[in-house]
């Protein structure tokens, strides 16, 4: 498990490191390694953590699904961008292990996104080794 604190409503935290932190103390050379988020309004994703990226997903977000637009859910605790969000982009990753270490492209990371902070928050993480 792995607890993270966000600062801001929305935001792209790249959490690679601890992950891979998990990974090597799993002591697993060969599998898979599960990242999973525990909420309804947080996403995971593997992309390029480049700072101008981040921000053009973020504004990515805003444009496909605006804050406010008339959705069902506002009428309760008005979050609905939120959780639709989350659900446009899924709430798991799975990474190869190779060698004991994360096989990530050269440019990939792992990035949690917060959709709707700022909140704690907890991700799973589960590495299987190879049959
Ligand atoms: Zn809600």
């Amino acid at each position: 498990m792995m607890e993270i604190e966000t600062a801001n409503q929305s935001e792209i935290v790249d959490i690679t490191a601890g992950v891979e932190r998990h990974v090597q103390e799993s002591g697993i050379a060969n599998g898979i390694c599960l990242v999973y988020s525990l909420h309804t309004t947080t996403a995971l994703i593997i992309n390029e953590a480049d700072d101008a990226l981040l921000n053009d997903i973020l504004d990515l977000m805003e444009r496909i699904v605006p804050r406010g637009a008339g959705y069902e859910h506002d009428r309760g605790d008005g979050n609905a961008h939120a959780h639709l969000r989350a659900a446009l982009l899924g709430s798991s990753v799975v990474i190869p292990v190779e060698k004991g270490r994360l096989a990530l492209g050269t440019w990939q990371r792992v990035l949690f996104m917060e959709l709707d902070g700022p909140r704690k928050r907890r991700i799973s993480i589960r590495v299987i080794r190879e049959a």
